[in-house]
């Protein structure tokens, strides 16, 4: 019912000679039975997708603006980023939400944004190591989820992904006992808040470490429906057996 969904987050990684890499990957998930997303630098984004044009690799940004056009130097509107090829953005990753200050109130004013470009939005959501400690986990997702997606998303203009912040980049991935509490309780909360049909379609990415040898045992879980990578979006050979175990 739900498409799994493979998708990579570049970051601020790659120049022009990421193309190769780019296609080398596009040609390496080309029997993917996923949905395979990349998410490169905004720079490389109508590149990409001239070199992509016939391809199953669907692009995506990484932040948009709230606004659809305006004074805001140095900012892309969600519009920019469908004109430049990208059917989806990356919404309140926890590195925007600390570098930039990002609250959910801007996040989910984002994701408005993203649906009216006719983007989807893959909303972050995640406890830092400290909530963690304190038990806080599932009320900080909740409250993430809570006030960062628009009222009226579907599984067309929303994806959301877990991605506990102490476990992006770092090596540590949560049990599968720990990501399964949180995707259930993700499910349960998106059924309140948008009844069943709608919510059992909206698909929910882990995100956090994900690589070849943990793919499996991560995408076993239930309500697990993909993954959002970071490190391993940046090689085909590393990406390929990722999405293969989707
Ligand atoms: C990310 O940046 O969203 C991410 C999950 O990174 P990594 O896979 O490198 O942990």
């Amino acid at each position: 019912m739900r498409r799994k969904l493979a998708a990579g987050n570049w970051k601020m990684n790659g120049t022009a000679a990421a193309l190769d890499e780019l296609a080398a990957l596009a040609e390496a998930t080309r029997e993917a039975r996923a949905e395979v997303l990349i998410c490169p630098p905004a720079t490389l984004l109508s590149r990409a997708a001239d070199r992509l044009s016939a391809s199953h690799v669907t692009l995506g940004g990484q932040d948009c603006h709230a606004a659809t056009s305006g004074a805001h130097t140095g900012d892309v509107s969600a519009e920019m980023l469908r004109d430049a090829g990208a059917s989806a953005v990356i919404l309140g990753h926890s590195e925007r939400r600390a570098d930039h200050g990002e609250t959910d109130a801007e996040v989910r004013a984002k994701a408005e944004a993203a649906t009216a470009a006719g983007l989807t939005a893959v909303i972050c959501v995640g406890e830092t190591l400290e909530d963690r400690e304190n038990g806080k986990t599932l009320d900080v997702v909740r409250s993430q989820l809570d006030g960062s997606l628009p009222d009226g998303s579907t599984g067309d203009t929303v994806v959301v992904a877990y991605e506990p912040v102490w476990a992006i980049g770092t090596g540590k991935v949560p049990t599968v006992a720990q990501i399964a509490e949180v995707h259930n309780d993700l499910r349960n909360s998106l059924i309140q808040r948008f009844g069943g049909e709608t919510a059992n379609a909206i698909r929910l990415l882990y995100g956090g470490s994900v690589k070849a040898s943990n793919a499996d045992d991560i995408f076993a879980v239930a309500h697990v429906d993909g993954a959002l990578v970071g490190g391993a979006s940046l090689k085909a050979a590393d990406f390929a057996p990722i999405t293969a175990a989707l």
